[in-house]
């Protein structure tokens, strides 16, 4: 059985004070919905307010990036150690707008991926086609090619902390979701490329989310597809109402 686990992505949003008053409300409305994994990637000066909140809580920290090298002359990186001994338990790696922004590539993201998993983090692996892409009938292509760029030299043992998040770019943000048909196919396909890599076996024991404006109207039809075994959620993860929703269809 795969698990499956609904994570928020608050991108930058929320201060520290912020995260506070929000995990303290989260934590009872999710409290016993141990269905799927619950968490939440919030701002690196966050996490250690996000950890000490929600001690005791089924609620867990990640971060939104981190990076490849262990310490050294990089200023303004954290490093995966940082993120470890601060509490965080998960970090996003290749989200679209680390790509498009700030000059991610999929090197740079296997790279991010090795040293995440070395310092014991799980990582939550970001794929997905832009609009152009998918609108030329490549996105098997892309996916494909993204996922095993992504998990070069990556052990089966070590796939076992990753996570694959299908998110297709022209739907992050936009309030555009793909259809749960084009989500499922989409995850299959992410599935097959795992399978190529590591073997069926493997492949079936791998977390696929999808994500792209999964919100608390969408999300039950969304997850009650085979290959979609989660969320990772930007805009709805910033309210406990709609974010509660979704950890709701999670566990009908
Ligand atoms: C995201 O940032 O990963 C995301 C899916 O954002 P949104 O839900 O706002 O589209």
């Amino acid at each position: 059985m795969r698990k499956t686990v609904i994570a928020g992505n608050w991108k930058m949003n929320m201060t520290p004070s912020a995260t506070r008053t929000f995990m303290e409300t989260l934590a009872p409305m999710v409290k016993g919905k141990d269905k799927c994994d619950i968490v939440l990637c919030v701002p690196f000066v966050d996490i250690a307010t996000a950890v000490e909140a929600t001690r005791g809580t089924n609620i867990k920290i990640g971060a939104q990036n981190v990076h490849f090298e262990p310490k050294g002359a990089y200023t303004g990186e954290i490093s995966a150690e940082m993120l470890k001994e601060v509490g965080a338990e998960y970090v996003i790696v290749g989200h679209s707008e680390r790509r498009t922004y700030f000059g991610e590539t999929d090197t740079t993201v296997n790279l991010r991926t090795k040293a995440a998993l070395a310092a014991g983090l799980t990582v939550i692996l970001c794929v997905g086609e832009v609009k152009e892409q998918r609108l030329s009938g490549i996105t098997d292509e892309v996916v494909t090619m993204q996922t095993k760029l992504a998990l070069a030299d990556i052990s089966a043992e070590e796939l076992k902390r990753v996570i694959i998040a299908y998110e297709p770019v022209w739907a992050i943000g936009t309030g555009l979701t793909a259809t749960p048909e084009q989500a499922d196919e989409t995850c299959g396909v992410i599935r097959r490329a795992l399978a190529g890599l590591y073997g069926e076996e493997v492949a079936e024991a791998t977390t696929i989310q999808y994500g792209g404006s999964m919100n608390d109207k969408n999300a039950a039809q969304l997850l009650s597809k085979t290959n979609v075994d989660g969320g990772l959620i930007g805009g709805a993860s910033l309210k406990p109402d709609a974010f509660t929703a979704i950890v709701d269809a999670a566990n009908a």
